[in-house]
């Protein structure tokens, strides 16, 4: 059973339409099961009704007539109740209509599951046949499971489905598609969709056309030729680990890449007027395709070295194109799991808009997002990127929604949204050298994240009184190899002369998690438990003390440091790095005649251990930072990347709350400095919520801290305290969220925080 649900699974997802991934569900399940029938019905959001879209066993009339309302027939019920109905003598059952066109007289027995996906049921998988048994239970559960394992995939077929339609009926005109995602950049973009193929995925690779092909038959083989080298080279240094029939692969690889059909049927698509990219995908998608229909089963397994083998030649192709990638003025960057390092690749003044299927709001592409302004949505899942190259689209980056080809009427509306946002922007802006204080007088340090060299001027021109974190690995991830003491220290001081004589908060590398240099890769089960930030500092010494000297030195005759500590998850960690600091302090004080005052050194709580030794750590450093993003995944057990559980990610639990007002009132009894420098102080509302527990010192992006200002300074900070005293008594978020809304709501405040 479990081969068979892996092959439906492959199948599936090879499949490029809607039409064909039902096709393959019911033709094979119908096969493994060995049963009469099987059928699959989808809801029809605009009929209100499950609609037979495929069957193997009834009439073919019969598809697309057949509709049933929640709760009519056994298959309505199957979809109102969420759950599987097994019946034996399904004509008898009260809810059971017949059809004239289906022809199910003679089916007996009825299995239906529904198809789940994100809690909306997306339609009914059924099974029917003419002996009159009960199905088996493990029938049932195996039924279950594929539907599981479907959903996803339909759903992604059907928007996919939905678009190409769209584009056909459309024939060059507008007709538009709507897609939901995660609101994570704040903004509307309108531009080019540009699809950033760095994955290496055959799949999404999009069918692009060029002008000149002898110019990409010459890219193809010169590809093909780097990855004989590789394979050659592989080849070599494990002949004497290998078995001869295991090395003998190697050469079948090679000979595969010397394959004149091969290369001729890719060279004649190219000849066709598609790019070596497309055309290489096209043509070994379909031979993947082959091999997995083969019945011999090592045949079968070579459907997987076809695919090693061209996702191989693809990344040569990519790597070799991508710095030729033209980008349209405005561009919208399209991936299927971007990270901030893509930046790095690109012309990042032409990017009007992102979009990426995976990740979430609080992912680091989004925070670095929104520190350069560019309107974001993470996570829209469903989104099916390829079709979306070269498109038009909308990127709504206050409501997670993504629009392809609008309309005029649509394009309009959100040109006349992106007015009025500029023009409170730049009634914001007015507030610029204005300090934060509130009606009753509570004066609040407004600071920003900073990290790309681009984000100074913005950071700039916010008025922001200090940088409250300098993230500063991301410098390190746009290179191809760690930065030298020197190179850092001439980026440091770049940071530090700019601010300066404004406070910079440096903090030491944090990298882990989801945050990999290219050039430094960790492979790991559990990267968020893992080896992150302070832990490898500590394993790695050497990197550590470059990354300390580069900044005691970057200093100098500046004197605006201050060094922050991440990921600190006990005290003698806290201990070990700042002994460090010392030492790298008395070498360049004492033996290299450095003259610097020490530097203030400060400790990130972002892991929930922390939250109850705030004191302890108080001993320890000169100040404090919160790390809510960190925290809030840790506290709630909720990656902050996955957009399947982006809707329980929130720091307005009650508990985020609880913990950072423990944290507050235990660093204010040792009387150390503390901020936050997670998202949630860049939130208008979050920060009320803040300053209502008692912190002065809010850093955020500089996009967010004009809104934050305004949004400070029209509440009192009694009202602050009050709002946050009710909302730590409130039993989960969305009440929070509601309390928050309804008493900040007003029109004047609600703009600051909502879409125009
Ligand atoms: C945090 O965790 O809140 C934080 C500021 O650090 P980062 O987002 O870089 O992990
Ligand atoms: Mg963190």
């Amino acid at each position: 059973m479990l081969a068979s649900l892996r092959h439906i699974v492959q199948e599936v997802n090879g499949a490029r339409s809607l039409a064909e991934v039902l096709e393959i569900i019911v033709k094979e399940l119908k096969a493994t099961l060995n049963v009469g029938v099987c059928s699959v019905y989808l809801f029809d959001a605009r009929e209100e009704r499950y609609v037979l879209m495929a069957t193997d066993g009834l009439r073919q009339q019969a598809v697309g007539k057949v509709k049933l309302a929640t709760r009519e027939g056994l298959v309505g019920l199957v979809a109102a109740r969420e759950e599987p109905l097994n019946v034996q003598n399904a004509d008898q059952h009260p809810n059971f209509v017949y059809f004239d066109e289906a022809d199910e007289a003679p089916y007996h027995s009825f299995l239906g599951v529904p198809i789940i996906h994100h809690r909306k049921v997306l339609g009914v998988l059924v099974l029917q046949q003419t002996s009159d048994r009960r199905f088996a239970s493990e029938e049932e559960a195996f039924l279950v499971t594929v539907g599981a394992q479907l959903s996803g995939a339909i759903a992604h077929a059907e928007a996919t489905g939905v678009l190409k339609q769209l584009a056909v009926a459309g024939r060059g005109k507008s007709r538009e598609a709507t897609f939901q995602g995660i609101a994570s950049a704040p903004g509307i973009g309108i531009g080019q969709a540009v699809l950033s193929v760095q994955s290496a995925d055959l799949s999404f690779v999009p069918e692009r056309f060029c002008d000149d092909s002898t110019a990409e038959i010459t890219r193809l083989h010169d590809a093909l030729n780097a990855a004989k080298r590789d394979m050659r080279n592989l080849g070599k240094g494990l002949e004497d680990k290998l078995s001869a029939e295991e090395f003998a692969l190697f050469e079948v690889y090679i000979r595969m890449l010397d394959d004149s059909s091969l290369v001729g049927e890719v060279v004649a698509v190219i000849e066709s007027g598609q790019t070596a990219q497309s055309a290489w995908s096209v043509v070994i998608l379909k031979h993947v395709k082959t091999f997995r229909k083969m019945d011999d089963p090592y045949l079968r397994e070579r459907a997987a070295d076809v695919a090693d083998l061209g996702k191989r030649v693809l990344g040569y192709l990519q790597k070799n194109d991508r710095l030729k990638e033209v980008y349209p003025r405005r561009a919208v960057l399209v991936g299927e799991d971007l990270s901030a390092t893509v930046l790095a690749d690109i012309p990042v003044d032409r990017l009007v808009g992102i979009i990426s299927l995976k990740g979430s709001s609080n992912s680091h592409l989004a925070i670095v997002a929104r520190a350069l302004g560019i309107p974001t949505v993470m996570g829209a899942l469903n989104l099916p990127i390829v079709e979306l190259e070269g498109q038009e689209v909308i990127v709504d980056g206050f409501k997670g929604v993504v629009v392809s080809r609008p309309t005029r009427v649509v394009r309009r509306t959100y040109l006349e949204r992106q007015q009025k946002e500029k023009l409170l922007d730049k009634d914001l802006k007015k507030l610029r050298d204005t300090p934060c204080v509130t009606p009753d007088g509570w004066r609040t340090s407004l600071w920003v994240n900073t990290g790309l060299r681009q984000d100074t001027l913005r950071s700039l021109q916010s008025g922001a009184e200090a940088v409250g974190l300098y993230r500063t690995e991301i410098p390190f991830f746009m290179r191809s190899g760690f930065p030298t003491e020197d190179e850092q220290m001439a980026i440091y001081r770049e940071q530090l002369l700019a601010f300066s004589p404004r406070p910079v908060t440096m903090r030491t590398l944090d990298i882990g998690g989801d945050k990999a240099l290219p050039y430094f890769p960790i492979e790991e089960e559990n990267p968020f438990l893992g080896w992150r930030g302070i832990r490898i500092s500590l394993d790695h010494p050497e990197i550590f003390l470059v990354q300390i000297r580069a900044m005691l030195r970057a200093c100098e005759g500046i004197e605006n440091l201050r060094i922050m500590l991440p990921m600190i998850s006990s005290v003698g960690e806290l201990q070990s790095a700042i002994g460090l600091i010392d030492r790298a302090y008395k070498e360049l004080t004492s033996e290299e005649g450095l003259s610097v005052a020490r530097p203030p050194i400060g400790a990130m709580i972002e892991v929930p251990a922390m939250v109850y030794q705030v004191k302890a750590l108080a001993r320890q450093v000169d100040f404090l930072s919160v790390g809510t993003n960190d925290l809030t995944q840790y506290l709630l057990a909720v990656d902050r990347n996955n957009p399947r559980v982006a809707n329980l990610y929130t720091s307005f639990h009650p508990s985020v709350l609880r913990a950072l007002q423990i944290i507050g009132e235990h660093a204010s009894a040792a009387h150390c400095e503390v901020s936050v420098c997670g998202e949630l102080a860049g939130d208008p509302m979050g920060a009320v919520i803040l300053s209502g527990l008692g912190y002065r010192h809010l850093s955020m992006s500089a996009g967010s801290l004009p809104r934050v200002k305004s949004m400070l300074m029209q509440v009192t900070h009694e009202k602050a305290k009050g709002l946050a005293k009710r909302a730590l008594r409130m039993d989960d978020a969305a009440a929070v969220g509601n309390f928050l809304s309804n008493q900040l709501g007003q029109p004047e405040l609600a703009k600051l925080y909502s879409s125009p």
